[in-house]
């Protein structure tokens, strides 16, 4: 049993980075407006994530990295459904098969916080001898989870995972696109034992703020906002885009479908369909070698949206998938012709 929910987190965490996606993930859900990760040897010996958000009573610690557990009733017409389409409490759980988790939380009620920690999905003693009860501790409002030692029980991922420069900068990338995404929480990510943080952003931020801080003020400067709402369609589109031809490593996208980052990246959720788009329509218009920036975030009627789930990658499709698509590429056309009248 422990070695098959082993293999079964494995599909949902495959590296620091996705662990950390489902954490941040979590505290948005819980309403935080302020995210800090700490991260050791790439997230591999350490990645923590404090929040300012709603907290875990006491009575629900036993059984949160349960699988399954999950107190977000959602229903498919909840526009964050998508957010934890495929794997409803399945986060937690699957982490801790494959690190050491320890949870220090308080509820706005609570007099104090409580700590816990865990292994396969149940609590353990946090010292031996103790018992696995919550403990009583200080705290501030809100939850601090902690995922030490990553796949120190999969010898096969752990090897697989050798360059912690390489995990950590996924690490940034996930942090990065968040906090740009989610302009009114702040978010801070930094190397245990780093004197600065590599991304600090601020709740006053826009997401313009956001990509000049994150992208640097050349990308920042070039872009064109492009918001539109088709009611017909039963979505809206918000997008910052590049019009110039400035040199950055490699094109970088970020898209956003009902808060959901579709991050592109092995076995990660996919619209090829908007990725040919973009980069059949968009891509060609700019001057040949130059490196777009594209923030393209879609709020669809969530019942428009379907996940399908492959053994190799999740796709996102969409009801009228063509038009949609077709309409997302006029608006970002004729916003680029505007600009170059
Ligand atoms: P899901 O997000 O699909 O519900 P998870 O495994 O990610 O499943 O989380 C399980 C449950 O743990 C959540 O439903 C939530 O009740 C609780 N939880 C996890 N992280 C936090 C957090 N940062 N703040 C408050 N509650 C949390
Ligand atoms: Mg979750």
């Amino acid at each position: 049993q422990t070695v098959v929910n082993r293999i079964a987190a494995g599909e949902i965490i495959h590296r620091p980075a996705n662990a950390l996606k489902e954490l941040i993930e979590n505290s948005l859900d819980a309403g935080s407006t302020n995210i800090q990760v700490l991260v050791k040897d790439g997230g591999l010996k350490l990645l923590q994530i404090q929040d300012n958000g709603c907290g875990i009573r006491r009575e629900d610690m036993a059984i949160v990295c349960e699988r399954f557990t999950t107190s977000k009733i959602k229903s498919f017409d909840d526009l964050g459904s998508i957010a934890t389409y495929g794997f409803r409490g399945e986060a937690l759980a699957s982490i801790s098969h494959v690190a050491h988790v320890t949870i220090t939380t308080k509820t706005e009620d609570s007099k104090c916080a409580f700590r816990a920690s865990y292994s396969d999905g149940k609590l353990i003693p946090q010292k031996p001898g103790m018992s696995a009860d919550p403990k009583p501790t200080a705290g501030n409002n809100g939850t601090q989870i902690t995922a030490e030692d990553l796949f120190y029980n999969v010898p096969s991922r752990r090897k697989a995972l050798k360059n912690p420069s390489d995990e950590y900068n996924r690490i940034i990338d996930v942090v990065t696109r968040y906090a740009i995404h989610n302009s009114g929480v702040s978010f801070s990510c930094k190397k245990q034992a780093a004197n600065a943080a590599d991304i600090n952003t601020s709740t006053n931020n826009s997401i313009i703020d956001n990509i000049r801080l994150l992208y640097g003020s050349t990308v920042a400067s070039e872009l064109l906002l492009v918001e539109k709402e088709f009611a017909d369609l039963e979505f809206k589109m918000k997008a910052y885009i590049t019009n110039a031809n400035y040199h950055v490593k490699k094109l970088t996208m970020l898209l956003f479908i009902n808060r959901k980052y579709l991050y592109l990246w092995y076995r990660a959720v996919e619209s090829s369909m908007l990725k040919k788009m973009i980069e059949n329509v968009y891509i060609t218009l700019l001057p040949k070698g130059s490196h777009p920036f594209i923030y393209l975030s879609l709020e669809i009627n969530p019942q428009n949206v379907d996940v399908n789930v492959h053994p190799t990658k999740r796709e996102v499709h969409f009801l009228n998938e063509d038009t949609l698509v077709e309409a997302i590429a006029d608006a970002m056309q004729e916003r680029l012709a505007g600009a170059n009248d």
